[in-house]
């Protein structure tokens, strides 16, 4: 690390969040960031990671989720869904320092899923993710005691979605429940349904939707919104009790983005278009695509299909910009014309990535991510449900 001091005058709390060198102090514990970012204009940027990475060996092995961008997933040991990228961190028991190139709850996930002897660290940790915000735990209790008082409590599996922090992946694990994927959402619904008769989805509303609606033939009428904002969620008793999906009122800001009229207009733009969407995508664009799957789903989907082929995917657009590179003899456009990056996947950059490398050359720790044992333990619990899903592939 060059000369390691933070300059003076120092910045503010926020500013030092903001740029992901201090804690959080609402949601971080115990982080020591000193050291100071490599400025964004540092032309050897890419040498003094290339640097620091070949001194750290074996000791390092750095994720990147497929929404991040090209200047930092050239580093990445591994590419990959959250789910993914948190199996690879614990099949790599020899890596002693996990830096984690995705957003908060993935680096959560990989904590949960790593030895004790494994440091997981977050570049920035502003990196969050405004879907798995918008649950926050005591909100969760609160719909539980909702639940309670409707007497509905006994007949509700909680499952909640990879993208949600450890605490409501704890509350899941408590309550009897599972956390699922975006390609196993089908899956965990039909065990949840066996297990009990109403099921309470968080955080993604849309994919709870699309799933129940796709893929187990459930209705719109079968589904509640459950608002957090609102007393009671803002529905009465009797709807409680008569929905089978009680839907989080969460949803992804990119996935979000894309309407009806994106699928309409790319279709007139494109003459033979295959549409293809993540099932976090509201349920009228998701009926209007041609496919829907996960990130994989759709990466694979593409590395499938011939040349000539033409497509417009509405997924993050880091990972879309990387297939139109990849696949040069296929025609891949963005579904929306307004352009739709992950803002908190893309605070991860190769400053915060130089930073983090640096520091650990130098023996500090910077922006680990811990989750606390008995948290860790319920998740746990939630994720073990997962995996052991009847029928479920390695990869689901
Ligand atoms: S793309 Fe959506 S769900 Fe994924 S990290 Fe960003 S805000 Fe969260």
């Amino acid at each position: 690390m060059e000369s390691g001091t933070f300059a003076e005058p120092k910045p503010s709390p926020l500013a030092l969040l903001l740029l992901g060198k201090n804690a959080d102090p609402d949601s971080e514990t115990g982080v020591e960031c000193p050291g100071d970012l490599p400025p964004a204009s540092d032309p050897n940027l890419v040498e003094r990671v290339r640097t620091a990475r070949a001194i750290l060996g074996d000791r390092l092995y750095i994720l990147g989720h497929h929404y991040q961008r090209d200047e930092v997933i050239q580093f990445a040991d591994t590419t990959g869904d959250s789910y993914k990228l948190s199996q690879q961190a614990a099949a790599h028991p020899e890596a002693e320092f996990i830096v984690f190139c995705g957003v908060h709850f993935m680096a959560e996930s990989a904590d949960i899923l790593t030895s004790d002897s494994q440091q997981v660290l977050l570049p920035d940790l502003a990196a969050g993710c405004s879907m798995a915000d918008m649950a926050a735990i005591h909100q969760v209790e609160d719909a539980w005691d909702v639940f309670e008082a409707a007497g509905i409590a006994k007949s509700v599996i909680p499952i909640t979605y990879m993208n949600s922090s450890a605490s409501i992946k704890a509350f899941t694990g408590r309550h009897g429940g599972a956390v699922c994927t975006s390609s196993n959402a089908k899956r965990a619904l039909e065990w949840a349904f066996a297990q009990g008769e109403q099921v309470f989805f968080l955080p993604d509303q849309h994919l709870g939707r699309n799933t129940a609606i796709r893929d187990l033939g459930m209705t719109r009428d079968d589904c509640v919104v459950f608002d957090p904002h609102k007393p009671g969620g803002g529905l009465s008793e009797e709807q409680l009790r008569d929905a089978r999906m009680i839907l989080w009122r969460g949803h992804c800001s990119v996935h979000g983005r894309f309407t009806a009229d994106s699928v309409r207009d790319v279709r007139d733009r494109v003459p033979g278009v295959r549409v293809i969407v993540h099932p976090e995508c509201t349920h009228e664009v998701v009926s209007l695509a041609d496919e829907v799957g996960s990130t994989e789903y759709i990466i694979n989907a593409i590395a499938a299909a011939p040349a000539g082929s033409k497509w417009a995917v509405g997924t993050e657009l880091n990972l879309v910009r990387r297939l139109a590179i990849e696949h040069p003899d296929q025609e891949i456009v963005y579904l929306e014309k307004a352009v739709c990056f992950c803002s908190t996947m893309n605070r991860i950059d190769l400053p915060h990535l130089a930073w983090t490398l640096e520091n650990l050359v130098n023996g500090i720790v910077v922006n680990r991510i811990t989750v606390e044992p008995e948290e860790a333990r319920w998740a746990r619990v939630a994720l073990d449900r997962m995996l052991a899903l009847p029928g479920l592939a390695p990869r689901d």
